[in-house]
């Protein structure tokens, strides 16, 4: 990894930093993980391939039909339009004759053709009588004859490395006979929330306590991006506790994530502790909700997210800082999200300063354009507001409100949430 830019800058005014150039700060720091697996090839679906994949055979590895028909030589048509069909070659079971002037065979999909042979006609282009066929049509020279190595050629590249793998993929690895495939190994990402007001599900409340409902809106988002996941629970406000889980998290993991208790100038003790044990900076970063997010390292190799508490906050900061993070960790190419143009449908408060990620019902109509309209309350503490929405809805650092009728850029959490 690179050495990180611990004074990155800032154009949005003192201390603030652009989503945009905090993202850019996140990746520049990153490297794709080194070490690869050997897995089989179904366990390979949605993995990133460490190595390329030569072709080891042609395929198709034969001539073979494109079509049921009948096989034959194409020059005797000069003189025949009538042919004695002498055999029949099947798939998987070839004609091993040899076809005399004005002879063919009948052929199905995928079967040898025959040497002799070099054009192929559809079933559906001859009259039969007996074994006597006559062609109602005649196909030009090589119709429906498909040639060794049309799909791949021995020695072709059959995937780069980086490739990350999808059905298509694994079928075209399966067609060369390949079993098994050399993939990066999933990132370790490991996770605790931080507070002593926060009581996992099962505790009673005390007046003032919450449940940690974090750790499950992180478990959910990071169980979309194919890494494994460490659940540290919940760390009491006790400077020995946060110092030795800091540790323990860093020996695991690639990257620990926190949420809670690390809001810029808070004088507690996970602020504390990644002051005396990491290379970490605070960063207030213009963005709504989740403005303060801590990042760095923990030691030389362990990533450090440590996001606002607030549960929009921490959903929102993951997705915008520590996923891509994670994409680019794990060896994937695309990290950005896709933005589409919607009509917003509702009017929408904003202030200039702060770039917006409100949360959205979105839908497309029946003539292809997006609409979108608020969830309503956007408190950074309403996580319901994150269960209604369906999209984020991106507002500019300098806009203003939004009237109904405008214009706005949304995000899909298709794929996300
Ligand atoms: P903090 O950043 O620690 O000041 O927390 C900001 C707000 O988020 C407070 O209301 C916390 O109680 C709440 N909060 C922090 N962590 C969690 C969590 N894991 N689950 C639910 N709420 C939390
Ligand atoms: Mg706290």
């Amino acid at each position: 990894m690179h050495a990180l830019n611990t004074h990155p800058p800032t154009k949005t005014g003192p201390h603030m930093l652009s989503v945009e150039e905090a993202q850019a700060c996140i990746l520049q720091a990153i490297s794709p993980v080194s070490t690869h697996e050997r897995i089989s090839l179904r366990q390979g679906l949605g993995r990133i391939l460490a190595t390329p994949v030569m072709a080891r055979l042609d395929v198709p590895s034969h001539r073979n039909s494109a079509m049921d028909g009948y096989a034959f030589r194409h020059i005797d048509t000069d003189i025949h339009k009538a042919f004695h069909v002498a055999g029949v070659s099947m798939a998987g079971h070839p004609f091993y004759g040899t076809l005399d002037i004005g002879q063919c065979v009948r052929i199905m999909t995928g079967a040898v053709v025959p040497a002799d042979a070099d054009t192929v006609v559809m079933q559906e282009h001859v009259s039969q009588e007996g074994d006597i066929i006559t062609l109602q049509w005649i196909p030009p020279p090589g119709a429906n004859v498909r040639h060794p190595g049309e799909d791949l050629c021995a020695g072709d590249v059959v995937l780069p490395a980086g490739r990350k793998l999808n059905a298509a993929d694994l079928g075209l690895l399966a067609s060369q006979g390949i079993s098994e495939v050399d993939v990066l190994r999933h990132p370790r990402i490991a996770f605790f929330s931080t507070g002593d007001e926060l009581k996992g599900i099962g505790e009673s409340l005390q007046p003032g306590d919450v449940y940690d409902s974090n750790r499950y809106t992180l478990f959910g988002m990071l169980g979309k991006l194919d890494v494994d996941i460490l659940d540290l629970g919940v760390i009491p406000d006790r400077q020995e506790a946060v110092e030795q889980a800091f540790v323990q998290a860093s020996q695991l993991a690639d990257v620990v994530i926190t949420s809670g208790g690390a809001s810029v100038g808070d004088a507690d003790y996970v602020t504390d502790t990644l002051r005396k044990t990491g290379t970490v900076d605070f960063w207030k970063i213009a963005v709504k909700p989740g403005k303060p997010l801590a990042f760095g390292k923990l030691n030389d190799r362990c990533l450090f997210f440590g996001l606002p508490g607030n549960p929009v906050s921490v959903m929102a900061t993951f997705l915008l800082f520590a996923r891509p993070a994670i994409l680019k960790l794990r060896g994937d190419g695309v990290t950005k999200l896709p933005e589409y143009r919607a009509m917003c449908d509702t009017p929408l408060q904003k202030a200039p300063g702060r770039k917006d990620y409100q949360r959205g019902v979105c839908h497309l109509d029946e003539e292809g354009q997006w609409h979108v309209r608020s969830t309503g309350m956007q408190g950074s503490h309403i996580l319901r507001s994150m269960s209604a929405a369906n999209c984020f809805i991106v507002l500019p650092l300098l806009a203003g409100d939004v009237k109904a009728g405008e214009a706005v850029n949304i995000i899909p959490f298709h794929e996300l949430l």
